[in-house]
């Protein structure tokens, strides 16, 4: 039987949307479009640009399988570094020359029997498969601050930088504590000529060194590639091993608290000890890696807010106690609207079933990658994906590697439209939900893991277990379906 050729549009060329192609074209699935809304790939790391942007993920574990880099010039690479390596590897590996850059998916609409694709600048596209590739850190929140915008000074978020802005002498405040936050800190310390942190919420820290890696080093992975496979491997053992902590009380919660609360002895001034200790448990919140935050606060020109901010005058940002604290420059460095996905983009599903309504109760998937009622369409990074400290790029891997798997039953006619069912959907949720007590997550703190319902935006099992999950698609729980007579040969 000759097999028959799908037709696959991707939404977005950031990492995960560049892996799935990679991944689809090695399969033999070529007629591949991925649609662009920025003029280059990168996603994140494209819109990031902010000073001490650095991955707190080994480069030789943050990088994907199938195109190790052995030039990696740290443990712990900066952003621009990591931009690089996926233009490199999107040029290199042909898929460049898919993508419709300047062109943004606003809908997308099930037809009953495949997707019609609209975007801005492109003519209506129909395909056989949809994959959404649109990031989860991708829309910048910008705070509900009274008053922002009569401040006279640049404001800007952390994703947006502004690099015609010179800190230099200048009074700068950044708003937030997430990893960014601690990053911005630790590297423009002693630039400006007051530096003020406004701190809602305190982090626990886990320092953690980033040496550079030797030109020896760089030479030896590069004749011996299969180093880098060691290396991939040697790391996800050890994350592997850690991220148990995030889900089951154990020894790793323990061992991470000690590294956390060592550090924070750091801090010689007990008052400014005290504001930094946050009252939760150690990974509840996404954990900050810094070796040298604490350093950047005890300096005599850094100064810790931890009042909380009323509203923001021309001047400067008054906090609740009535305090002007008088600045030039204002980040914010307040985070994403991880909720999103890929909205605004409007998707309409099987009989005219819209995304907005099927996620009215919050975002959910069926094993992270797939919805009732939306046949033939698959997020990557989607809701319950395994997150936090774990790198993405081996999660895009598996759930491309997945969705390559049903676009090999299409192309032997197993079936036209394949969609989870509405029972296996809710069948997974709930275990996702009663998972949850046992997760570091609901330790007494808030952060953006938490969907609706008691419903974890966030993978509450192990990284093993998602990719076992993947690997193995149980057929009970899909809907398969035949929609026109196939023209097998
Ligand atoms: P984030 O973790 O969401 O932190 C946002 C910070 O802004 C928090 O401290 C938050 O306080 C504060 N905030 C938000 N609204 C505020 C308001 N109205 N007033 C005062 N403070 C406010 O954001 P992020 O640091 O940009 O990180 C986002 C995600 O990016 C992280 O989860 C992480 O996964 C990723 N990231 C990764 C790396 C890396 O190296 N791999 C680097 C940077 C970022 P509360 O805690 O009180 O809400």
């Amino acid at each position: 039987m000759v097999k028959r050729q799908p037709k696959v549009a991707i939404a977005g060329a950031g990492m995960s949307g560049i892996c799935a192609a990679i991944i689809l074209q090695r399969s033999g699935i070529d007629d591949v479009t991925l649609y662009e809304k920025a003029h280059e790939v990168g996603g994140t790391w494209r819109e990031n640009t902010y000073p001490g942007l650095t991955c707190d993920v080994p480069s030789r574990f943050y990088q994907f399988t199938f195109a190790t880099n052995p030039d990696w010039s740290q443990l712990f690479s900066p952003g621009g570094e990591i931009q690089q390596y996926f233009v490199d590897v999107a040029q290199r590996m042909g898929i460049y020359d898919r993508i419709r850059f300047g062109t943004e998916v606003t809908s997308a609409r099930f037809d009953g029997q495949k997707w019609v694709v609209c975007a801005r600048g492109a003519d209506e596209s129909r395909v056989d498969f949809l994959i959404s590739a649109t990031g989860v850190l991708h829309h910048p929140k910008i705070p509900d601050i009274c008053g922002l915008d009569n401040f006279t000074g640049p404001v800007f978020h952390s994703a947006r930088w502004d690099h015609s802005v010179d800190l230099h002498g200048r009074r700068l405040a950044v708003v937030g504590t997430g990893s960014t936050g601690v990053q911005l800190v630790t590297r423009l310390a002693g630039t400006p000529a007051q530096l003020s942190l406004f701190q809602r919420t305190a982090q626990w820290v886990l320092p953690l060194p980033n040496p550079r890696y030797r030109q020896l080093t760089r030479i030896t992975h590069r004749a011996f590639p299969w180093l880098d496979r060691v290396a991939y491997r040697a790391y996800q053992a050890a994350f592997e091993t850690f991220a148990v902590g995030l889900t089951k009380p154990g020894w790793q919660r323990r061992f991470v608290a000690a590294l956390c609360r060592a550090n924070l002895r750091t801090v010689r001034d007990p008052q400014l000890r005290k504001a930094l200790t946050p009252d939760y448990t150690p990974m509840c919140k996404r954990l900050v890696m810094s070796s040298g935050f604490y350093r950047a606060m005890q300096r005599e020109d850094v100064e810790l807010v931890t009042a909380a901010i009323d509203h923001v005058e021309p001047r400067g940002i008054v906090t609740k106690d009535g305090v002007l604290h008088e600045v030039d420059v204002i980040v914010l460095a307040t985070g994403f609207d991880a909720h999103a996905y890929m909205r605004p983009m409007q998707v309409i599903g099987r009989d005219g079933l819209r995304l907005e309504d099927a996620w009215r109760d919050g975002p959910h998937a069926f094993e992270t990658v797939a919805m009732p009622g939306f046949p033939n369409f698959f997020m990557l990074l989607g809701p319950h994906s395994p997150v936090g400290n774990f790198p993405l790029t081996a999660v895009a891997e598996s759930q491309s590697r997945h969705i390559v798997n049903w676009i090999r039953r299409w192309q032997r006619y197993e079936f036209d439209t394949v969609e989870p069912t509405r029972s296996a959907t809710e069948a997974f949720n709930a275990t996702l939900t009663t998972a949850m007590p046992d997760t570091v997550w609901t330790t007494g703190c808030d952060s953006w893991y938490l969907g609706k319902n008691g419903l974890p935006e966030v993978w509450p099992f192990t990284p093993a277990r998602h990719r076992a999950m993947l690997a193995r698609p149980k057929l009970d729980n899909y809907e398969l379906r035949t929609v026109a007579p196939l023209a097998q040969q």
